[in-house]
């Protein structure tokens, strides 16, 4: 199989792997227990926040400094976000093409008659700063929560997220930046960014799945969606994942260490993906390309074509893509991403996203698009 899904999950890097294998096997590990064993965990936890704090430009772990609250993922930590920042009862700004973790909360909040604003994006998908700020500037409520993604997990087509972060601490209200498909593909300083909190993910950048994190600010506070225990002062109580902590650590430094370098081979794939495919077939729509995209992403129109059957011709030919967020496979309903970005109905109907990552190789990339040009040749009406 040639995996050109690297946007909905990566593969685990050998060294991760080692990393979570050596903390598993140091034995019962819980961080909160009393005893020698469990202060030893609580110090190894804690060198590896600080660790994740110097990779991310962060000060982590020291009185009223910025935190790290571990979750499952990013889909919990955006929903902590949405719902824990600034007491979750004050307005919401989301922009429309933001990903279902972050889109059904902001619809079931308003259900709840929270007052909730989508933010539109222009043909490039790059959201509305200009309307953004005149929303901010007539509201002026401190309760306000926007929550807009670095980069889109579809198209991969990057935000102002420096301009909306200094837009928002103007204003007082809290910015929260879903950057699950960005962190080792961009450079990442928090301390800098002007956020309340950033999601992110390791699975997404070859750590493991179970784990995420949702960076709260320095004199930023949280409501929990989970009650229980003091574990984590409370904000996301429950035993934490020491070992998931570890691979996580791990993901981070080896990707933080190389994204200049892994971001332009990734870049260099993509882009021969692209311009192969667009030499044999002009008709075909590549979405974003005239923006700043993630090095690794590609949304392409099959026009003629209809994404599933696309999808399912490209996955018996050995190829693995997807459709638009992997959170709807199993169905492929149309994207809302393309469709914020007025995309045609028959862009949207025929849409596959690629997605390379720094284990991708050119040999299998030039095999992927032999497949990709057959398939399309024989499906295309
Ligand atoms: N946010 C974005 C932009 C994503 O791409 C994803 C996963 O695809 C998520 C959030 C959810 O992350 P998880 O699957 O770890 O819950």
């Amino acid at each position: 199989m040639i995996y050109l899904d690297n946007n909905a999950t990566t593969q685990l890097d050998p060294l991760v792997i080692d990393a979570m294998l050596a903390e598993m096997r140091l034995g019962p590990s819980n961080p909160s227990s009393q005893h020698t064993a469990g202060q030893q965990t609580r110090r190894r936890m804690d060198e590896m926040l600080e660790q994740i704090g110097r990779v991310l430009a962060t000060r982590l772990n020291e009185p009223g400094s910025a935190r790290v609250i571990l979750t499952s993922g990013g889909t919990e930590a955006n929903n902590l976000a949405l719902r824990g920042l600034r007491g979750g009862q004050g307005p919401l700004i989301v922009s429309q093409i933001e990903h279902p973790s972050v889109l059904t909360v902001a619809q079931l909040e308003e259900r709840r008659g929270r007052q909730v604003r989508y933010l539109r994006v222009d043909r490039h998908g790059i959201v509305d700063v200009a309307l953004l700020q005149a929303w901010l500037e007539q509201s002026r409520d401190p309760h306000t929560v926007v929550s807009i993604m670095s980069a889109n997990n579809e198209t991969g087509v990057i935000q102002p997220i420096r301009q909306i972060g200094e837009l928002c601490r103007r204003n007082g209200v809290a910015y929260h930046v879903d950057a699950t498909q960005s962190v080792t593909k961009q450079e990442f300083l928090l301390d800098q960014l002007g956020a309340a909190a950033v999601t992110f993910t390791p699975h997404k950048f070859h750590g493991p799945v179970g784990i995420g994190s949702l960076w709260l600010a320095a004199n930023e506070k949280i409501d929990p969606l989970l009650f229980g225990g003091q574990q984590q002062l409370g904000s996301r109580p429950g035993t934490e994942a020491v070992a998931l902590l570890a691979g996580m650590c791990a993901a981070l430094s080896i990707g933080a260490e190389h994204t200049a370098e892994n971001a332009e081979m990734m870049r260099l794939l993509r882009d021969h993906l692209e311009s192969s495919l667009l030499a044999t077939f002009p008709e075909i729509i590549i979405h974003g390309r005239d923006v700043d995209r993630l090095p690794n992403t590609s949304c392409v129109s099959f026009v003629g074509t209809d994404r599933q059957s696309m999808l399912m011709a490209l996955d018996l030919a050995g190829v693995a893509c997807s459709s638009g967020s992997a959170c709807t496979s199993g169905s492929s309903p149309p994207s809302h991403v393309l469709s914020a970005m007025s995309a045609s109905d028959e862009a949207v109907k025929s849409a596959i996203r690629f997605g390379v990552s720094k284990l991708s190789n050119m040999v299998e990339l030039e095999q992927a698009i032999e497949i990709i040009s057959r398939c399309y040749k024989r499906l295309r009406k």
